[in-house]
């Protein structure tokens, strides 16, 4: 019999996040035929219920309280664990984002789940459902069951493809009450950094930088590309320490894990550290100097060659391709 699936939805600025729908996918194949419930937490966000429902939520609850517009995990718990109690599920999954990751272990610890976090794939073998998450930093993968309890994982983004989108779909939308208290934490104001662009984390390509750009100009032609591209711009720790960019951008173990359709590393030797948060991604390319960088032994095509050359180049090329 098919399990009663939670999953969260997230939204910023106001609209849903593609690994979302990542996440109703994952959801479908935990549900095994049974059903999905999109779960949103916010304000105003029963206006984003339709298009979770539109990529495979059988129906879904919202909990909207003033208190929820900003994310703490004591208010997004209290709301989750709410629609938990309402509903008993069989099976959890939030996307593996940083909402995700504080939320989920908070969760599975108050309904006493074990957690499959960072799943990169989820299937079914011999009727049971199959997760597969990387180990050692993206250097082995494991496959996990979940043998009893409630089935809980968080999905990395970019790797479960989301249901085709179906705007004929229907679904029942309604909210859950919840009286949200004793905040700990509230957010006073929200500061951006000016981050332009693509989301690096969901980016599908990504252009990154490392020490041998040389300084904050030389990520000038990584940038350029990336647009040509509708990439983001990512970057080693070199490069963030050098203070060529922001750590937000830095990818690897202590910076974001990635995993686009193409990483393209510019001028990035590829120390372990780095590999560990891009070494998934489907198509690399590397263009080094140095033709015994250790980059060349994770990329699928390597170009030998100075970065300020080869970019230009690059996306020159694409422009006449896009044009
Ligand atoms: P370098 O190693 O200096 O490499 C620069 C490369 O650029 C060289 O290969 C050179 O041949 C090439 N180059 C130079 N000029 C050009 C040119 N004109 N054209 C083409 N190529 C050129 N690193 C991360 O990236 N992410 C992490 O999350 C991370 N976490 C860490 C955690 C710990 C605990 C530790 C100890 C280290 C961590 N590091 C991390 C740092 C990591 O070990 C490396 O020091 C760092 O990745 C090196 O950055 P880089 O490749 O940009 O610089």
């Amino acid at each position: 019999m098919g399990k009663k699936v939670l999953v969260l939805g997230e939204a910023r600025d106001g609209q849903l996040r593609n690994v979302s729908f990542e996440a109703i996918a994952a959801g479908k194949k935990v549900a095994q035929g049974g059903e999905v419930i999109g779960v949103l937490i916010g304000v105003s966000v029963a206006s984003l219920a339709n298009e979770l429902i539109q990529y495979g939520a059988d129906r879904v609850l919202t909990v909207e309280d003033e208190k929820l517009g900003q994310y703490t995990s004591d208010g997004f718990s209290q709301a989750f664990m709410a629609v938990v109690e309402q509903e008993q599920p069989e099976g959890i999954v939030f996307g593996h984002t940083a909402l995700g990751k504080d939320l989920s272990p908070k969760i599975a610890a108050k309904i006493g789940a074990g957690l499959i976090s960072d799943a990169t794939f989820v299937g079914e073998e011999d009727g049971e459902i199959v997760f597969t998450r990387p180990i050692y930093s993206g250097k082995a993968f494991e496959k996990i069951t979940a043998k009893e309890g409630v089935v809980f994982s968080t999905v990395r983004p970019n790797n479960i493809e989301p249901l085709e989108k179906d705007t004929s779909r229907t679904g029942d939308v309604s909210e859950i009450s919840v009286s949200i208290t004793d905040l700990r934490t509230v957010i006073q104001d929200v500061v951006r950094k000016a981050a332009d662009g693509v989301d690096l984390s969901e980016a599908k390509v990504i252009i990154a930088g490392g020490r041998g750009a040389k300084s904050e100009e030389g990520f000038k032609p990584l940038k350029e590309l990336a647009d040509v591209l509708g990439g983001a711009v990512g970057a080693s720790r070199g490069a963030c320490d050098a203070d060529y960019c922001d750590y937000s951008l830095q990818i690897g173990q202590t910076g974001k894990v990635v995993t686009p359709d193409l990483y393209i590393a510019c001028g990035i030797s590829g120390a372990i550290q780095h590999l560990a948060g891009m070494s998934n991604s489907k198509v690399i390319v590397a263009i080094n100097k140095d033709p015994e960088a250790n980059i060349f032994n994770v990329a699928d095509y390597g170009i030998v060659g100075d970065l300020f050359e080869v970019v230009p180049m690059l996306t020159e090329e694409f422009k006449k391709i896009k044009a």
